[in-house]
């Protein structure tokens, strides 16, 4: 089960080491090494608390097996590299200060070789060797990096969900145009000094391109972070032709595939489902239901759900419980707030142990009307708060009430039919192109999935060729 904590708390470590915003500039060169590895660690505690690794040793083990000596190799050994699979759908790959690298499921889920996979971990490798962390970070603002410390608790909700609610400012920041061409011949170089051939990169490339869409997933996805600079496939293909000359090169696509068979493909319902209204959560076995009409947000740990003119909010969060008692509790998280004119009590939800509490707290001097439930559920306290400004707050007041009284229990046999989406790796049974292999569906469908193995629908291809397909969890859900 992934830990659900409070969004808070996870960030505390982020905003002390916030840069002036006036000064920023001027840190630009000083940032140590040092300073560089602690704000690596704090951001690698935030990304496993709202990602989690992605839970197959294998994956994670050869990961770490190909990145550990290519970052051996290169200019900076002596830094403490991590490699980490996160549990997320987007296509991404990121690194953060200090030699922490980080990979998505849905990347490798895009990928179609051990080349390719090297080849992203390389760039990602080249962004710390050549300090461009440090330099996006000194560059950011408080805002961007410090952001997240009063979302919470704020009255106007500029945007509910995406890059703020992750917490993980430092990973969300684009890198320029010349740090990318950089980063793409440092990796070329470490992919290649590995022994895969590099050029494989220079393809999947293209197929990040083309994957570009709407920012629907909890990450950004690569183009949003990695900006592509002009020709880029070519000059990747460029570099690397002129080391691959020599030797054999691996490239691994029938290795990658076994690799990922099974693996979690697109959005996971096990981390919770909004079904109309309802917000299920197959693996912590509750519901709730948010007001109506409202655009709800599923991050990993807070669930938040606003009118469409962000004039009031509420959110979910959990965490265990502190305190003797569930009343300690809810007093000592009032206190943390700042909570006056307190009103509440013991209450019952759905035959939960439960507290409330209505109150005023104050955000940047603006003051908030606050209706809290906790209520004690399987070894977690959930916390259901809604807050408006104190002038709109009666407008409010019985949402919050009976969102706050949505709270249910749900059957572990119901909530267990709620499956994901996974690759699944065939091999086909004859020679032919890749679109007589696809059964049945929209055009769309089977573009996207010769996409996703990195072919083209009218390509042909080998009998007993292995091919990745996705087969269907469920509920079945609208394409990602
Ligand atoms: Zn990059």
């Amino acid at each position: 089960m992934k830990h659900v904590g409070f969004l808070i708390l996870a960030l505390v470590g982020l905003s002390a080491c916030a840069i002036d915003p006036v000064t920023g500039r001027s840190t630009l060169m000083l940032m140590s090494e040092r300073q560089e590895i602690a704000l690596g660690e704090q951001n690698d505690a935030a990304s496993l608390e709202h990602f989690g690794v992605y839970a197959d040793a294998d994956i994670q083990h050869w990961v770490e097996e190909v990145g550990l000596p290519m970052a051996a190799a290169a200019e900076r050994p002596h830094l403490p590299w991590t490699f980490r699979v996160l549990d997320d759908a987007a296509v991404n790959a990121f690194a953060g200060g200090g030699g922490y690298v980080y990979l998505t499921r849905g990347i490798l889920a895009w990928a179609n070789s051990e080349a390719e996979i090297v080849g992203v971990l390389g760039h990602e490798i080249g962004h710390v060797t050549a300090r461009h962390i440090a330099e996006r970070y000194t560059s950011a603002t408080l805002a961007q990096v410090g952001f997240a410390a009063g979302m919470v608790l704020s009255p106007e909700l500029r945007s509910v969900g995406g890059e703020l609610q992750t917490g993980l400012g430092l990973l969300m920041l684009k890198f320029s145009r010349d740090n990318e061409s950089e980063s793409d011949r440092l990796g070329v170089r470490y992919a290649v000094r590995a022994g895969y051939d590099a050029r494989e990169l220079a393809g999947f490339f293209t197929t990040l391109d083309r994957l570009a869409g709407p920012a629907q997933d909890r990450l950004p996805s690569w183009a949003s972070t990695h900006p592509a600079p002009a020709g880029r496939a070519a000059e990747v293909m460029r570099a690397a032709e002129s080391l691959v000359a020599a030797g054999q090169l691996r490239v691994g696509r029938e290795a990658h595939l076994a690799r990922i068979d099974g693996l979690v493909f697109g959005d996971d319902p096990r981390e919770g489902v909004l079904e109309g209204r309802s917000f299920k959560h197959p693996e912590l076995l509750f519901q709730v239901e948010f007001p109506a009409d409202w655009q709800v947000q599923n991050g990993k740990t807070v669930v938040v759900a606003a009118p469409r003119d962000g004039s009031a909010l509420v959110a979910l969060t959990a965490t265990e419980r502190q305190g003797e008692s569930l009343r300690e509790h809810a007093n000592a998280a009032l206190q943390a707030r700042g909570a006056t004119n307190i009103r509440g009590g013991r209450t019952t939800v759905a035959g939960l142990p439960a507290y409330w509490a209505a109150y005023n707290a104050s955000d940047d001097g603006v003051i908030l009307g606050v209706r809290e439930t906790y209520v004690e559920y399987r070894g977690l306290v959930y916390d259901l708060i809604g807050y408006a400004r104190d002038r709109d707050y009666a407008r409010y007041a019985a949402s919050f009430e009976d969102y706050g009284g949505s709270f249910r229990e749900w059957s572990r046999r119901e909530a267990d039919l709620y499956q994901p989406d996974r690759i699944r790796i065939v091999h086909t049974p004859r020679a032919g192109r890749f679109d007589t292999f696809v059964t049945a569906g929209p055009a769309a469908d089977v573009e996207r999935l010769a996409l996703l193995n990195g072919l083209e629908p009218g390509t042909k291809v080998a009998s007993g060729f292995p091919l990745k397909t996705v087969v269907a969890g469920y509920p079945r859900r609208p394409e990602r």
